[in-house]
């Protein structure tokens, strides 16, 4: 049954990722280094004494030169400069990739040095955090994986800073605060200071996981 029911348990979701691929006779280093130049607009740039250049030349294609001095043949040659050119094509594909919520939800609170509980619940709630178990209880789905992932992150701000306080100290430090926006006519939940560093958090963070494979 163990296998089975836990993958039952686990719900996921297809991330579709664009990535780049390059065809041509080129290093894996040249590769890299093109990649990036693409990427950020670039028609050249030295890298390791060598100096790149790209040509857009159409449909997907580049023409790349690659500029370097070379040592020369013979005793007391001198060094030369010698061109290299090549012909790459460059396609742009799309990855799909299957996201196991508990897997990726358990990788995230790893990385932060957590060791909450995670709990698949069927709440109207993205997600929601128990300081006194430090159990973050998620969804079955998410309508995307940023979501998914802001939901899990803003779990993880109030996760941290319950561990860094103490639970008793935040969760009376939470009640403050929403007994002060209630007091101001505020939401105690939504203008909870709480949830707003919390949220910053998962801003914040995001970004690290954004495009990223899990
Ligand atoms: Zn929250």
């Amino acid at each position: 049954m163990g296998k089975f029911k836990k993958m039952m348990e686990h719900s996921y979701l297809v991330n579709e990722m664009k990535i780049k691929i390059l065809s041509g006779h080129l290093t894996a280093l040249d590769k890299k280094v093109v990649k990036q130049m693409l990427n950020k607009k670039m028609e050249s740039g030295r890298v390791k004494k060598t100096d790149y250049f790209i040509k857009d030349i159409g449909g997907g294609k580049y023409e790349i030169t690659q500029r370097k001095m070379d040592a020369g043949i013979g005793i007391g040659a001198r060094k030369v400069l010698r061109n290299y050119k090549s012909k790459i094509q460059i396609k742009e594909s799309t990855l799909l990739e299957r996201i196991d919520y508990y897997e990726v939800a358990s990788k995230l609170l790893r990385d932060y040095g957590l060791k909450s509980n995670i709990k698949m619940g069927t709440g109207k709630n993205f997600g929601e955090y128990v300081p006194e178990t430090d159990t973050i209880t998620l969804r079955p789905s998410y309508p995307s994986v940023k979501e998914f992932l802001m939901t899990v992150l803003h779990e993880i701000g109030h996760a941290l800073d319950a561990k860094r306080l103490g639970v008793k100290k935040y969760i009376k430090k939470y009640v403050q605060a929403g007994t002060m926006a209630n007091y101001q006519g505020l939401d105690p939940h939504d203008d909870n200071k709480w949830e707003e560093k919390a949220e910053r958090f998962a801003r914040k963070e995001v970004k690290k996981y954004l495009n990223k494979r899990f």
